[in-house]
């Protein structure tokens, strides 16, 4: 066995805290070690072509880099072994730097930890066996979960590059949130002006199959060849025949409040959402219908279907992108804020409904009982930002107070704007501009402290009184007409499972997590999924378009392929040792796991295309009869003995 050695300063990052020289020298001691040398940054091209020179000049058939993490660069050096001709799985990894330099200052213990981890990659060496990746094909189209300006935008892009895209959406329009703003910050241009037209294409592109009113239910298989089910709900139309004429709802003597216009509003029990809505066709809430059949006597073209039934629908798609949006608190469990009890404390999303011509007021800023405000107050941070509860800043609520506040002074004649706020973060382009303008127009900013409590209240004459401290340790107390609340925007109620459907993780604030925060924001360690918008996390409309472009890119990056690669460091039963006790069946969280029928009763069959080499599997079957392809037993044990060895003993 010829074995090289490569220990990385990685500048100053591992070289300030580890003599590097020193386990490079110790290294070229090892027995099958016929090469060790250290460089400055071993992950660059001069660093890998020496890498490359010694496995051709000498004849190198094992490779060990001492570095940082594997999950930065294992895919580098792997890439450079294999130019060089050697299987790149015939090459390990030693984190000394996450292990080594980064938690130690001690130079003599950390230095002396570097030289075990070395030893420990190098007895691992010993045992690798050559892996070929596996090559799978890839189905040709995608589904966008979700039609918020997220899923649209995804959905046109990946459309219009010529690809076919199933865009799913749970309710009976396309639009998301943004249908329902008013005037979108900074640049306050109106939020249907630039969504209807998104919409509108969404609708009618010819690469792009709209299911509204469905939901995904099964997502089978893996990264090129998924298989989705999805539940088309009864509309109780035929949509082929409605034709949006809307007779059907003036005559329907049905109202229930309007969840579009956040209940403040009412609609009829066959409706369309808005009168923008994409698709154009209505719906009946068969929960409210009272069965008079008025619709289907008044609708000329037929369209009515009272018989109309769930139907179940197969697809294949290749990608997927999880679109799916965000929620508001409920602020109603959260007394101090007097929401639910007083009629005029309200949330900025009813804000937006009341300000928006086609909500139910027409537009007009308007309280409970008909009036003008004259005094707004805006409560920003609500539910955000707080310990134990949510500890993040759900991001657009500054700005669109900011909004808010414009609106009250550039529409309520000598209306006055007060926002109680805890910090401004005005941070996207234009923004800062906008809140000095929206300051400079007159509204006032008051600033408290987080930690300290708000209350609302309502004095007998109808005002609502604001307290809270100041950062001072002042009290504040503001005298207003209406109280908009900035509520938080936390994940969707349906969070947990749909990211069950996708295998995929959440993080601890319940949103979809991503594959790296920093470097693979996109993307989700599950093959082939893809985030777009707030379901990753709350984002404003700008950041939502620029990230669903970025999911549709790697939709297409995955769809111009013929086929993909798929690591061959997967689980593999030993079907003599298994007891077919389907443990590692129930364990797998993807799924990769087949129970087959032999003559011998029951055996675990491993679906390498869906594992994910995670070694569950392995580490919890009874009979030992796993092992995870270059994980295997006898590579570990021999790692750990590698790491354990005494360092005196194991130089020869
Ligand atoms: C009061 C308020 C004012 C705002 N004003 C502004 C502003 O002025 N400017 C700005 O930049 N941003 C503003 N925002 C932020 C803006 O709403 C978001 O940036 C934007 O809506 C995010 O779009 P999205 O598609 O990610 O999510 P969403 O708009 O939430 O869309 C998600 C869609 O997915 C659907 N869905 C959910 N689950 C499923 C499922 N399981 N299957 C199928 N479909 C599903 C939903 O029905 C919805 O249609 C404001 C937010 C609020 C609350
Ligand atoms: S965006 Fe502003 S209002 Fe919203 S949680 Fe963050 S700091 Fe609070």
């Amino acid at each position: 066995m010829r074995i090289g050695v490569y220990v990385c300063h990685c500048g100053i990052n591992i070289g300030a805290t580890v003599d590097v020289k020193k386990v490079a020298e110790f290294a070229s001691h090892l027995k099958d070690v016929v090469i060790s040398r250290e460089y400055s940054y071993m992950c660059s091209d001069p660093g890998q072509e020496l890498i490359k020179k010694d496995i051709r000049e000498l004849g190198l058939d094992r490779v060990v880099v001492a570095s940082c993490s594997p999950r930065m660069h294992e895919p580098t050096f792997r890439t450079a072994v294999a130019e060089a001709g050697l299987n790149p799985y015939l090459f390990e990894m030693a984190n000394i730097r996450e292990h080594c330099s980064w938690v130690h200052d001690d130079r003599e213990r950390a230095t002396e930890k570097a030289m075990h981890l070395v030893a420990g990659s190098v007895y691992k060496s010993k045992l690798l066996e050559p892996l070929e990746p596996m090559q799978v094909g890839i189905t040709k189209k995608a589904l966008v979960m979700g039609a918020g300006i997220a899923g649209i935008q995804t959905a046109l892009d990946i459309a219009d590059s010529g690809f076919e895209v199933y865009l799913v959406e749970r309710s009976p329009s396309v639009g998301g949130k943004m249908a329902q703003l008013d005037k979108t910050f900074p640049t306050l241009d109106c939020s249907a002006c630039i969504l209807t037209p998104k919409m509108v294409d969404a609708g009618r592109h010819p690469n792009i199959e709209l299911m509204t009113y469905s939901e995904v239910i099964d997502i089978d298989g893996y990264v090129g060849n998924f298989k989705v089910k999805i539940k088309k709900k009864p509309r109780f139309i035929d949509i082929e025949k409605c034709t949006g004429c809307g007779e059907c709802a003036s005559r329907c003597p049905v109202d229930v409040p309007n969840e579009f216009d956040e209940g403040i509003g009412i609609r009829s029990a066959i409706y369309i959402p808005f009168p923008q809505a994409v698709p154009l066709k209505y719906t009946i809430d068969r929960d409210s219908c009272i069965r008079c059949g008025t619709c289907k006597n008044v609708c000329k073209r037929d369209a009515i279907d009272y018989d109309q039934t769930e139907e179940i629908v197969e697809l294949d798609v290749g990608a997927i992108v999880a679109a799916t949006g965000y929620d508001l608190m409920d602020v109603s469990s959260r007394e101090e804020y007097g929401y639910g009890r007083f009629d005029n404390v309200i949330t900025g999303l009813e804000f937006e409904r009341l300000c928006n011509a086609s909500g139910p007021t027409g537009g007009k800023i308007l309280t409970k009982d008909g009036r003008e405000p004259k005094d707004v107050i805006f409560i920003q941070c609500v539910g955000s930002r707080e310990i134990g509860g949510n500890e993040y800043c759900s991001r657009f609520c500054c700005m669109y107070t900011a909004k808010h506040a414009h609106l009250v002074e550039d529409r309520i004649e000598s209306g006055k704007a007060k926002v109680l706020f805890t910090d401004a973060r005005a941070y996207g382009k234009g923004f800062e501009e906008f809140y000095v303008r929206v300051m400079e127009e007159g509204v006032d900013y008051y600033r408290r402290d987080h930690d300290k409590p708000v209350s609302v209240t309502e004095r007998e004459d109808g005002k609502l009184i604001v307290t809270a401290t100041a950062l001072d340790g002042s009290p504040i107390e503001l005298e207003g007409d209406m109280v908009v609340l900035a509520t938080a925007a936390t994940a969707c109620e349906d969070a947990f499972e749909v990211s069950r459907l996708l295998n995929i993780s959440r993080t601890g604030d319940g949103f979809f997590m991503e594959a790296h925060p920093k470097l693979r924001p996109i993307d989700t360690p599950s093959d082939g999924i893809f985030l777009a918008g707030c379901s990753q996390g709350p984002k404003d409309i700008p950041d939502t378009v620029a990230q669903a472009s970025g999911a549709a890119s790697q939709v297409l990056n995955l769809l111009a392929q013929d086929s993909t690669t798929g690591s061959p460091s997967v689980s593999e039963v030993n079907q003599d040792i298994c007891i077919g006790c389907a443990t590692c069946f129930e364990v797998c969280p993807y799924g990769a796991i087949e129970m087959e029928r032999l003559e011998v009763g029951w055996r675990a069959k491993t679906n390498e295309v869906v594992c994910k080499g995670c070694g569950i599997c392995a580490g919890e079957c009874p009979a030992l009869a796993i092992n995870v392809k270059h994980f295997t037993d006898e590579q570990i044990i021999n790692k750990i003995e590698g790491v354990l060895a005494d360092l005196n003993e194991v130089v020869t």
